[in-house]
């Protein structure tokens, strides 16, 4: 095989190595029936283990919440946007949002059509690059639940506590950064997520909810976007997106074999250390973008002088081997998506390139 890349694309994004070579093994033929796991039933016995396998292992790897549920539902966590609304407001309620970027205002607006939207706290006063202060998030007296991104992928922000709801359910959007850390899941009513950034391929998204929030749905919004016919039918009401559900259970497995969420938690850390030193160390050439207490520890975004040197530094990149450091199109500037697979050495390769760059542009 050539090299590798350097993949710091924000998603799809990087899978570990080992994931792709055991899928690469397996992908003909799984497990002695002659054929490859999409071409089965998923009413089969042998699909059917996966399958609760791969919920089994989530939850342990959240350290087993009592009387929560896994769901795997598709349409990506834009579907999620719609979903929450659509199943948790009732007449004379709304949804409350924290608006903290882009990914919460797409959940805000589909609320807004789906129910009844309301702004709990905002930071676009400065302009998104900061979490709200914990304190300043006021639900609506009417909220049905408090909506939340953990992690705002294109600004490059993350909630570095959560807030606490009481018996309000708390509803977070987790796309980028679920199982990237230790979470205190009982916080939650519902976390959601798609696969391709951290869990594995594009193609199913993963709902963890309180079960008495999801066993009832309302029977007037379609029966698809019920979470109850999900939650009833243990995910398998319609055929699921099997092949990803097959490579999010590989993925946990390897979340298991990087010692679960704490083990994977420092080797984070250790890599996004290591990245905003290298921007707080290089005297204003890369400057964060982020507020310090509300930096992202998967999306890394940062910007140089002029975006004339940004786009020079991309092409250099490039040549280099490095994919995926173009800031998102509606922001602009530089960013590293540091997933869970992206390895450790691909970040120490970034920021020794990072010191070259600047060393020739001095
Ligand atoms: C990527 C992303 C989404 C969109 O996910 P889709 O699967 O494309 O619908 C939503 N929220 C966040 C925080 C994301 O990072």
């Amino acid at each position: 095989m050539s090299k590798r890349a350097y993949n710091f694309n924000a998603g799809p994004a990087a899978l570990p190595l080992a994931v792709l070579e055991r899928a690469q093994a397996e992908f003909v033929e799984f497990r002695e029936s002659g054929m490859s796991i999409m071409e089965m039933s998923h009413r089969g016995a042998i699909y059917e283990s996966v399958h609760n396998e791969a919920q089994e292992r989530l939850l342990n790897l959240l350290g087993n919440p009592q009387g929560y549920k896994v769901l795997f539902v598709q349409g990506g966590a834009t579907t999620q946007f719609a979903m929450v609304p659509l199943n948790f407001i009732s007449a004379g309620q709304v949804g409350s949002y924290v608006m903290t970027g882009s990914w919460a205002d797409k959940a805000f607006k589909e609320a807004k059509l789906a129910g009844g939207a309301h702004v709990a706290a905002t930071s676009e006063d400065k302009k998104f690059l900061a979490i709200p202060a914990l304190d300043s998030i006021k639900p609506a007296d009417n909220a049905a639940y408090l909506h939340i991104t953990s992690n705002e992928t294109i600004e490059g922000t993350q909630y570095a506590e959560f807030p606490d709801t009481g018996s309000l359910p708390l509803i977070a959007d987790m796309s980028s950064d679920i199982l990237s850390r230790s979470i205190d899941v009982s916080k939650f009513g519902l976390i959601y997520a798609g696969a391709q950034k951290n869990l594995g391929p594009s193609g199913v998204t993963v709902v963890i909810a309180k079960e008495e929030l999801i066993a009832e749905s309302p029977s007037t919004i379609p029966t698809i976007l019920r979470y109850s016919t999900h939650y009833k039918n243990n995910s398998l009401y319609n055929t699921p997106p099997s092949f990803s559900v097959y490579m999010v259970n590989e993925v946990l497995k390897w979340v298991e074999e990087q010692g679960g969420l704490s083990g994977i938690e420092t080797k984070n850390r250790d890599k996004a250390g290591l990245l905003y030193e290298t921007i707080d160390g290089s005297g204003g050439f890369y400057r964060g973008v982020a507020e310090a207490g509300s930096r992202s520890i998967m999306n890394v975004t940062f910007r140089m002088e002029s975006e004339e040197l940004e786009k020079k530094f991309v092409k250099a990149t490039e040549q280099e081997g490095f994919v995926g450091l173009k800031g998102h199109r509606s922001v602009g500037g530089l960013r590293a998506s540091i997933y869970n697979a992206v390895p450790h050495e691909s970040v120490k390769a970034l920021t020794d390139f990072m010191k070259h760059f600047q060393q020739t542009q001095g």
